[in-house]
């Protein structure tokens, strides 16, 4: 049995969903949470429905926004008091930035973004794709690794179903560390939806839409779907659409429950950032587009017929 510190992530005092879903990776072990921010007390408390031995929260006014200093000295104080085999996170902004560092200062072996985990006893065995998801690698620790640190890419394990335990809570004392860097604001982006790193549905669109007015159609279909809109590089470069909304090797890294690919062919640099998707549906005219074959389901057509139809169908659907 391995004993594994889980890093949890709150976004507005909740556990986010693409965290509580390492739990499932750390059943039959001895597990602990981690979790750092600001006014953490309730959704330490909301732990206690899932099985975990012990929750640690590191809870500061100056960890109310990320900030790379402070978030890495406080993993570190819960780390070397908890002392485990595995450190576990869900691959994000904030974590890609402050894990490495935990690795070089622990001297531990780090994998990021795996999309499979298998712990065994001391053995931590990994699957992570590689070359823009052309291969898939499998990894392993090895043995003078003290402690494993992985990233899993979001959203690929489930939540675990809840199971009241009695964990012990310990709110651990923070000295903001001196640094030269101080995060004095963060903006929230318009949009209500989660994002697209995090989102269980995705609408993207690329060229096919033709232009910045063109792609306001897969809003109708996104907020029918409660989706995230994402889009093709080509479009956020001929700005249609902000960076932020960009899926791919230079955008940002998706694997939702559904991704409904518009009017995008399917480049190796997009693929590389959905094609973990649970299911994809692609909606193209052209029926060679590299696209279709990765999607699950493939509509060859024109997306200013298909989109408004498959708009109207699910709202059929889902008004059941
Ligand atoms: P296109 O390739 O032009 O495809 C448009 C598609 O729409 C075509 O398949 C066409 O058949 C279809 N279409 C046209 N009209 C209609 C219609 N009315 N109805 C239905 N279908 C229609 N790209 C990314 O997306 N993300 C990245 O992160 C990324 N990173 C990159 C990094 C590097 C280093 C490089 C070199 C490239 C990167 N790219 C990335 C760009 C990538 O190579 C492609 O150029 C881009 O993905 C193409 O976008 P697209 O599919 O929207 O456009």
């Amino acid at each position: 049995m391995a004993k594994i510190l889980v890093y949890l992530e709150t976004a507005n005092g909740k556990i986010k969903k693409t965290s509580l879903e390492l739990l499932s990776a750390c059943q039959g072990h001895e597990s602990h949470a981690l979790l750092i921010g600001d006014g953490l007390k309730d959704a330490a408390e909301s732990l206690k429905k899932y099985s975990v031995s012990s929750i640690h929260f590191v809870q500061n006014s100056a960890l109310k926004n990320y900030n790379s200093s402070y978030f890495f000295a406080a993993a570190l104080g819960v780390v070397s008091k908890v002392n485990p085999d595995v450190l576990l996170g869900s691959s994000s902004l904030g974590t890609k930035d402050f894990f490495p560092r935990l690795a070089a200062k622990l001297d531990a072996g780090f994998l990021n973004d795996c999309t499979t985990i298998s712990i065994q006893g001391n053995s931590v065995k990994v699957k992570r794709p590689l070359y823009s998801g052309k291969c898939l690698a499998e990894a392993q620790f090895t043995e003078n690794s003290k402690i494993k640190i992985v990233l899993m890419r979001p959203n690929q394990l489930p939540v675990p179903t809840e199971q009241a335990s009695s964990p012990q809570l310990f709110e651990e004392s923070f000295v903001p560390p001196t640094t030269g860097v101080r995060v004095k604001e963060v903006s929230q982006g318009a949009s209500s939806k989660p994002d697209l790193t995090e989102a269980a549905i995705i609408v993207s669109g690329g060229r096919g839409m033709r232009d910045a007015e063109g792609f306001k159609i897969l809003d109708g279909l996104a907020e029918e779907l409660g989706a995230t809109l994402g889009a093709s590089r080509a479009i956020v470069d001929a700005g249609w659409v902000p960076h932020s909304m960009q899926v791919g090797q230079t955008g940002k890294t998706v694997a939702p429950n559904l991704y409904i690919a518009c009017g995008i062919s399917g480049a190796i640099q997009h693929l590389a950032g959905m094609s973990s998707s649970r299911v994809i549906v692609a909606i193209n005219k052209d029926p060679e587009a590299p696209i279709f074959k990765k999607a699950t389901y493939g509509i060859v057509g024109d997306v200013f017929d298909v989109v408004p139809k498959l708009k109207e169908e699910f709202k059929k659907i889902l008004a059941h």
